[in-house]
């Protein structure tokens, strides 16, 4: 898919080899690339540069990953994708509670990360400038319609039955459609910042909300489970 300019991608990885695939796999997609090997260049890169999307992986030289992804939150919401060979459900909630976008564990293909980029690419622009739930007052996906005028959630436009906070848990996986929300994220969003760090409230509120809106609860086709992470919503582009 090419976009009306070319997006700004900037890679933050030591790895030579990692580094020369995604340079070719990103230039054939006609995004722009810069490629760094320093958590300390790709902060001055990143404020001189401006990049639209940023590839990060945790284990550089010279600073750690997750250090880089709180410092670049600290003044910019540009999405952060976390390339990383830890694979833990503790590392992938670490940097998606600290602000990283998405979480991709290595070694990973190039369909799958193209995917993720325009997700966060197109998380970005309809957050910035043109939101189309703000615009519509819904989100669609094959059949499930949260209604964000109503505060319901319509299957094949018959009434699912949520709750309020059942509503509320699946309206904010609508908006943020595509991507991982951890436990910690949705916990403190629906039950404010003093929230319980025992996450079994929002596992029974999920099993209730998949009872009303999946077909088949064990194969969930609207709501994702990322073990031990968090939960996604499908977004159009989604196969699973
Ligand atoms: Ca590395």
């Amino acid at each position: 898919m090419r976009t009306e300019y070319p997006c700004k991608i900037l890679v933050i990885e030591d790895d030579a080899g990692i580094c020369r695939f995604l340079r070719a796999t990103l230039t054939a997609a006609h995004y722009d690339v810069i490629v760094t090997d320093t958590g300390k260049k790709a902060l001055e890169i990143i404020s001189s540069h401006c990049p639209d999307c940023i590839l990060l992986d945790l284990g550089l030289p010279d600073l750690d990953g997750n250090d880089i992804i709180q410092s670049i939150r600290g003044w910019t919401k540009t999405p952060i994708i976390v390339i990383s060979a830890r694979s833990t459900e503790e590392d992938k909630a670490r940097a998606l509670d600290l602000g990283a976008d998405d979480y991709l564990t290595k070694p990973f293909g190039s369909i799958e990360l193209m995917a993720r980029i325009r997700t966060a690419l197109r998380h970005t622009r309809t957050t910035m400038e043109n939101d189309s739930i703000a615009l519509s007052g819904v989100y669609t996906v094959r059949g499930l319609t949260v209604d964000y005028k109503k505060h319901r959630v319509f299957m094949n436009g018959t009434d699912t039955g949520l709750t309020p906070n059942e509503y509320r848990i699946v309206a904010l996986l609508g908006q943020h459609a595509g991507q991982v929300l951890t436990y910690k994220q949705i916990m403190k969003e629906i039950w404010g910042p003093y929230a319980s760090s025992d996450n079994k409230i929002l596992r029974v509120h999920m099993a209730n909300i998949r009872r009303k809106i999946e077909p088949n609860s064990d194969e969930p086709r609207y709501i994702f489970t990322e073990v031990g992470v968090g939960y996604r919503m499908a977004d159009e582009e989604s196969n699973e």
